[in-house]
């Protein structure tokens, strides 16, 4: 059994996407192909902003905001403890400073009442300046974004949303790379939308903004190619990689949003009550980049995944460790009682396989053997 089954998915679309790849090596336009402007307006449209700006991968979607945004040393940028690596590396790569804030226990998105506290700590200890909030839409569920706006208002904030895992998730049909300043996702293969490498792509309504990011991940370019306005980067999109998204993004519009959500509501039904199953708030839509379960203490976490590890069920924890406690960021001063949520999280998740092409008699089978072992 796979835990996603990139495979299953490929011999699906195997015609097409063969096809697609095959046409760019002809047309041999490897770089900014017409392939990667038409997959730009496409996702665009589909996430309901005026500008799309394809990328090299995820981080570096996040880097170029900070880049765009003069975000330097002295700066504070608030960020979930529960997430993975990247939503704080991409803060100290810039050099400024990540403030990690715990989450909330039951959609393990940033707790909003918490973050309200932090930014005002870091106001009156007026050692780092408050920029920019990051929630991510942590394994598909979109964070508490209109909570998120009003408190950004206040504290005349940024907000880049973070939306690596959560690509086709929506808040009462908005669309997820729609809140926020700026939006980012990746296209990395396990993501909701992946490509065949690495991919990313930022979304914003400001059109200013998108000029200078496309500036920014080409050299800095100006007015033509030879001409460098300022020091940017080289990040662009493979064209080969876009035509296949253009093919992915097709199936996942079609079909693959809603059969994750049934593998989600397959595995709900069969799990309530035996462990605690995600969250989904009223009105919001999971695109499922994980199914994360939480379990009664960190000994059944680890016999669980030990067990269905023997029966050849893959699962995954995501995440073992708090942001605040990774090596990476020790000279940053951090309380561990300040994350007591993401602690708990850390040592008692556990996400089990999940992707469109899982059939229910799959998901019954893990099921069967969850109660087993837990029941037994
Ligand atoms: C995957 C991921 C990223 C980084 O994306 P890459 O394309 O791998 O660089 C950033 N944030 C979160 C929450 C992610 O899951």
């Amino acid at each position: 059994m796979e835990f996603r089954d990139l495979k299953a998915q490929y011999k699906n679309y195997q015609k097409a996407i063969d096809a697609a790849i095959q046409n760019v090596l002809e047309n041999g336009n490897f770089i900014n192909g017409k392939e990667v402007k038409l997959l730009e307006e496409r996702l665009a449209h589909y996430v309901g902003v005026k500008n799309c700006i394809s990328c090299a991968n995820g981080t570096d979607a996040m880097t170029l905001l900070m880049m765009a945004w003069g975000i330097k040393k002295g700066d504070a940028v608030f960020v979930p403890d529960f997430t993975f690596f990247s939503t704080g590396e991409i803060v100290s790569f810039n050099g400024a400073t990540p403030i990690f804030v715990d989450v909330d226990k039951d959609t393990f998105n940033i707790d909003t009442e918490k973050l309200d506290q932090v930014i005002q700590k870091t106001i009156e200890e007026n050692k780092y300046t408050p920029k920019v909030i990051i929630p991510v839409d942590l394994f598909g569920l979109p964070a508490n974004h209109y909570e998120i706006d009003r408190i950004a208002k206040k504290y005349n904030l940024l907000v880049l949303e973070d939306a690596a895992q959560g690509f086709g998730g929506s808040i009462n049909g908005k669309m997820a790379c729609s809140f926020g300043t700026a939006a980012t996702t990746s296209f990395f293969p396990a993501k909701p939308l992946g490509c065949y490498g690495d991919g990313g792509a930022i979304f914003t309504n400001d059109d200013q903004l998108a000029k200078l990011l496309n500036s920014y991940k080409e050299h800095g370019k100006g007015e033509h190619k030879y001409d460098n306005a300022r020091i940017g980067v080289n990040s662009r999109l493979d064209t080969i990689q876009a035509a296949i998204l253009n093919v992915k993004l097709t199936g996942f519009i079609e079909h693959e949003l809603e059969d994750v959500n049934k593998v989600y509501e397959w595995y709900t039904e069969r799990l309530n009550g035996i462990v605690k199953t995600p969250f989904i708030p009223n009105g919001y839509q999971s695109s499922f980049a994980q199914y994360t379960i939480q379990l009664h203490s960190n000994e059944e976490r680890d016999l669980l995944k030990t067990k269905l590890k023997e029966q050849g069920i893959p699962t995954m924890i995501y995440y073992l460790k708090p942001m605040h406690k990774q090596e990476a960021f020790k000279s940053i001063d951090f309380h561990d009682e300040d994350f007591k949520v993401t602690d708990v999280l850390c040592n008692t998740v556990l996400s089990l396989p999940i992707h469109p092409y899982l059939n229910k008699d799959m998901v019954h089978t893990i099921c069967n053997s969850i109660v087993d072992v837990l029941l037994r």
